[in-house]
């Protein structure tokens, strides 16, 4: 069997990791950088923080017009805005939101037509040229979007991707330091991003033994520091942990694809505004149950390492496990609580369906009565 490993052409990860930036700039020497970050970054001082030195040496534009969960238009601002800039450098320095329209200003831009021309589901367009580098800097420790080729957009209903080589970062430079203000609801809602990317890639039917073990790896480093980043995010030891888990999350999923979580999850996120992280968190348990008897081995493995205990466990056990989980970060454990009405079900699971590059991966096949079902589950809750 053949298979292969992708990796973005440079990655920094640990405490302090942000000096490289500065080194790699010396180095590709821009005449006309574009930062892309959002307005929170730069009202609590990260921004000015870790990037100011870059105005004594470079021309500097902060674009800040970045939504969470960025829609369609959003992108396509940025775009035109790239576009007219004639940029020679991007930085993204942000949440998977400002890392995903990042990779779209340094490529769109650079291409003919809009990003709608380039979406997965509907887009009619190649890409023709790389654009310019891209060097992306996360500060949440969950999408692991600075390790892969995808840039989420939200659409009515459900959300989209532009995937392609060129979207790749040339330098991902990932600091846990960057992520100690990330506020506690936050943390365990990209904290639980990261381990669904874990999860779903180490399940997925792409899986291969090279991203198992990055799966299994991210899974130990989250397990056990999730609940600590959350409960003190000065905790530098658990969000070093946290931040290096999701990158491997990152690239354990980018090669292994995720699948029926993250296809569920988005109808959430666009019809609903629920942020990423907690869409997944949400349905996570309840696509667990679902999947678990086409996959027990490997789930059960994972559940071990959760428990630091080695036991069989149903179906029921493996969805309590991780209800308790999401419960013990602080989050809502079902659509109930966030004020989804039981009405919608049914177009939640149409639009949840278009997903079929995701729902392909998953280890037991779920159709239009299987995805009803989970959403239900996840109305109701235990
Ligand atoms: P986000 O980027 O939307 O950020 C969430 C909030 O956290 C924002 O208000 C932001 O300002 C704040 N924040 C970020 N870093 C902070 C810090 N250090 N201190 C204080 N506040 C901080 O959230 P996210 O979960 O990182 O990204 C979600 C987006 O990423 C979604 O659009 C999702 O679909 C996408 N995504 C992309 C990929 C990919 O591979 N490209 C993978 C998964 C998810």
């Amino acid at each position: 069997m053949i298979s292969t490993l992708r990796f973005p052409k440079q990655s920094y990860t640990g405490w302090g990791s942000i000096a490289k930036l500065f080194e790699e700039l010396e180095d590709m020497k821009p005449s006309r950088i574009l930062v892309v970050t959002d307005q929170t970054l730069v009202k609590i001082g990260l921004v000015h923080q870790y990037l100011s030195p870059l105005n004594e040496q470079y021309d500097v534009s902060l674009y800040t017009d970045v939504e969470p969960e960025p829609s369609l238009a959003c992108a396509e601002r940025l775009a035109a805005y790239a576009r007219e800039g004639g940029f020679d450098c991007v930085i993204g320095l942000g949440g998977g939101s400002a890392l995903d329209l990042a990779k779209i200003a340094a490529v769109i831009s650079q291409n003919e037509g809009d990003t709608a021309d380039y979406l997965n589901l509907t887009g009619t367009r190649k890409l023709k040229t790389r654009g310019v580098p891209k060097i992306l800097i996360p500060t949440t420790s969950g999408t692991g979007s600075e390790v892969t080729d995808i840039a989420v957009v939200s659409l009515e209903g459900t959300k989209d991707v532009v995937t392609h080589d060129f979207l790749l970062a040339d330098i991902a430079i990932v600091d846990p330091q960057l992520t100690l203000s990330v506020p506690k609801r936050i943390t365990a809602a990209t904290g639980i991003d990261a381990l669904t990317h874990a999860v779903e890639a180490f399940l997925s039917v792409n899986a291969n033994e090279a991203t198992d073990a990055l799966a299994i790896k991210a899974v130990e480093l989250i397990g056990g520091s999730l609940m600590n980043a959350v409960d003190n995010g000065e905790d530098r030891e658990a969000r070093t942990a946290m931040s290096y888990g999701s990158y491997l999350a990152g690239l354990a999923f980018f090669n292994a694809g995720v699948a029926g979580v993250h296809a569920l999850a988005y109808p959430l996120g666009s019809q609903f505004k629920l942020p990423h992280g907690e869409s997944n968190a949400v349905l996570l348990p309840y696509v667990m149950k679902t999947i678990s008897p086409s996959c027990r081995n490997k789930l059960n493995r994972v559940c071990n390492i959760l428990t630091n205990h080695g036991e069989e466990r149903t179906e029921d056990e493996i969805l309590t496990l991780f209800y308790k989980l999401v419960e013990s970060v602080g989050l809502p454990t079902t659509l109930k609580e966030y004020g989804i009405p039981e009405s919608s079900l049914s177009s939640l699971t149409e639009d949840a369906i278009k997903q079929k590059r995701l729902l392909a991966r998953s280890p037991k096949p779920l159709g239009k009565d299987e995805i009803y079902q989970i959403y239900q589950m996840a109305f109701n809750g235990l």
